[in-house]
């Protein structure tokens, strides 16, 4: 809690659009940290994984952020799919769905399907961003952020005008 109060509070983040701020898995003392150091943060978004099982720690998320008051801007499913390099196929390495099941039964957004897509590592080794690619995979991040932003900044955000520094 001392650590990341002092990360939040004591950084000089200037005038951001944006802070995203990527939590480990699960709803333990890091995420209930934040939400209580950023009780006005514009909202969630949960990453999970195709697999049935992935619904019940989808379940427990969206529970976690109600309870908290926390919006929730939707769910993403993570590894949906391998993209085949050479033929572009995709195959369902964990199943498929897990995610988007999760967020119809917590009445939630879906907010996309992000497949296993080599290239995504390559342009992360390269320094390039992977958004900027045209493929598949890159069409699903866009849109994706798309989806954020229009949350965040429409009417289903928060606010629209409000103090961008967070002042703990
Ligand atoms: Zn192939």
């Amino acid at each position: 809690m001392g650590a990341i109060r002092q990360f939040i509070g004591d950084v000089h983040w200037g005038n951001l659009d944006y802070l995203i701020i990527d939590l480990p898995p699960g709803t333990g003392d890091e995420p209930l940290s934040i939400f209580q150091l950023i009780p006005d943060c514009d909202g969630v978004v949960i990453v999970t994984t195709p697999q049935d099982v992935a619904l019940l720690d989808s379940r427990k998320a969206v529970t976690f952020a109600r309870t908290l008051n926390v919006p929730v801007i939707g769910i993403i499913e993570n590894m949906s799919g391998f993209i085949c390099p050479y033929c572009g196929e995709s195959t369902p390495l964990f199943k498929v769905g897990g995610g988007e099941n999760a967020a119809r039964e917590m009445g939630v957004p879906f907010l996309g399907k992000i497949p296993i897509d080599p290239e995504i590592v390559e342009s992360g080794d390269d320094g390039k961003p992977f958004v900027s690619y045209n493929s598949e995979s890159a069409n699903v991040f866009r849109e994706i952020a798309r989806k954020v932003e229009h949350f965040v900044n429409g009417s289903e955000g928060r606010s629209v005008m409000r103090e961008k520094e967070v002042v703990i």
